[in-house]
């Protein structure tokens, strides 16, 4: 069995104690992780706050330390998405483009220029703003996209000057550490640490005295815990918490057009995307008609093992988010909703759930008022477009969302009423991009992660000032 280090101060570091990690296309556990000690997460704290006062100034060597990383991820493209799969269920092409885009935003942000601007410069004196790294930041990741919410965090924090704490789900541990063991390569001793271990350690790290930030992708119960805990020192926070993403189609919108995109917004990686559709809002005119489109796209997926061929969709990626979702689906026909397709496990082993359409769903069910995060697409019928729009906002979520219509004023007039950080017309999630803000309003989340904004959260902003030269 291959054995997967921690990265404390640049070097390998195992642990006395190990945790499991289980395939979810066979339940079975078939790696061990380290289980970090509380000496091991002050070594690495240590390592990274000694680390940074070199790194913060080296503005030059940081860049390229950034671009030789997005390198070092492409060349080992195979290996990562191996374990990606192995350890969360996706599809090996999926893997794949996790680890493509992460290189992406490693060279998004090679590029980027750090914030500074001269407000005055005349006769009366000189004003400069200047952004500052804040030092040691605590990055803490969940299970869905292990690799590529690692990277959105690396990348900026880095280039910034900060130094860094990662702490990957203990459900996905075995492609971060690969990755902070290939990264070894490029950055100096103590810039990345990585360190695995279960919940209480990401607990520990939100409370340790060393970082002055905390960088956190998971749930909203979750998030609430470390806002609470960063409260403590005030630690600055940026909290990408869940979603619950509405899909509005209009009157005048065609299941034929539109129901494949939705079905794949909606299914891919098993739904267990921050913001993927997950409640559909249909005219009640038109319910049928799309229920029935939908499930014969969602009907079509191939679902099995990520490493075989041609597979569409995975496992869920973990037990306690199947038995989730089932729940949801048995508590939904239980209240009306009536199963399109779908609607059961997979009669095999492993985490496989059926991908399931839920036809004539209402607001209050909790598939709809909660965020299911996983392979179930509740359509909800409505009478008027601002219905919809009012369903869709009477959430405490507010990630993403789209509407859907050829006519795409009309879309886009009701988008403005959305609130949620990010609406699409005719697609989901396209504003998903390096150079684009991402984040959520209510319970989904404070502040912003990718583009300049992401980079700007990273720093502080110090002020000189001068007179005049004589
Ligand atoms: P989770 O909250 O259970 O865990 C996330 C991370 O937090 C894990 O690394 C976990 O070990 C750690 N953790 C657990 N308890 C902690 C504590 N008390 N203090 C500090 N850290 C702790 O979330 P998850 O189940 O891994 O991820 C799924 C959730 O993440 C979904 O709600 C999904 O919507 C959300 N998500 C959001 C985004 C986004 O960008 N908004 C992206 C991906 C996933």
């Amino acid at each position: 069995m291959t054995e997967f280090t921690m990265t404390i101060a640049g070097e390998p570091a195992a642990s006395a104690s190990t945790f499991g990690v289980v395939d979810p296309a066979t339940g079975r556990t078939f790696a061990q992780a380290p289980d970090c000690t509380p000496g091991q997460l002050d070594a690495a704290m240590t390592a990274a706050s000694r680390a940074q006062p070199a790194w913060g100034r080296d503005e030059r060597g940081r860049r390229d330390a950034l671009r030789e990383a997005a390198d070092l991820l492409e060349a080992h493209t195979d290996r990562l998405a191996e374990l990606i799969t192995a350890e969360q269920g996706k599809p090996l092409d999926q893997a794949r483009d996790e680890v493509t885009a992460s290189a992406v935003w490693l060279r998004h942000y090679a590029g980027m220029e750090l914030p500074h601007e001269i407000v005055q410069d005349d006769d009366q004196g000189r004003a400069e703003i200047v952004a500052c790294p804040l030092g040691v930041v605590a990055a803490i990741a969940p299970w869905n996209f292990p690799v590529v919410l690692a990277v959105w965090k690396i990348a900026p924090a880095l280039l910034a000057g900060n130094t860094m704490v990662l702490k990957p789900s203990p459900y996905t541990p075995l492609a971060t550490l690969y990755m902070g063991e290939l990264l070894r390569n490029c950055l100096p001793a103590g810039v990345l640490n990585v360190i695995s271990g279960q919940d209480p350690l990401g607990a520990s790290m939100a409370a340790h005295p060393i970082p002055r930030k905390i960088s956190f992708t998971g749930s909203t119960a979750t998030g609430r815990r470390v806002a609470a805990t960063a409260a403590g020192d005030l630690k600055r926070v940026t909290l990408e918490l869940g979603g619950n993403d509405p899909a509005i189609v209009l009157p005048d919108a065609e299941p034929e057009e539109f129901a494949a995109p939705i079905v794949q917004s909606a299914f891919v990686n098993s739904g267990q995307v921050c913001f993927a559709v997950k409640r559909l809002y249909v005219p009640a005119r038109r319910h049928d008609a799309w229920v029935q489109a939908l499930a014969t796209e969602a009907a079509a997926l191939r679902v099995g093992a990520g490493h075989d061929d041609g597979v569409q969709m995975g496992p869920l990626s973990n037990r306690a988010q199947f038995e989730r979702v089932s729940a949801l689906v048995d508590d939904a026909r239980s209240r009306g909703a009536l199963v399109a397709t779908g609607g059961a496990a997979l009669p095999r082993e492993g985490y496989f759930y059926a991908p399931t359409v839920l036809a004539s769903a209402a607001d209050g069910m909790a598939v709809v008022d909660e965020e299911q995060f996983g392979p179930v697409l509740p359509v909800v019928p409505y009478g008027e477009p601002s219905d919809a729009a009012a369903a869709a906002n009477a959430s405490e979520y507010g990630l993403t969302a789209s509407v859907w219509s050829p006519d795409t004023d009309r879309a886009d007039d009701l988008a403005r009423s959305l609130e949620c950080g990010q609406v699409s017309i005719n697609a989901h999630g396209t504003g998903v991009r390096p150079d684009l803000p991402f984040g959520g309003f209510k319970a989904s989340g404070i502040g912003m992660e990718n583009g300049r904004w992401g980079l700007e959260e990273f720093t502080r902003l110090q002020v000189f000032t001068r007179p005049p030269k004589e």
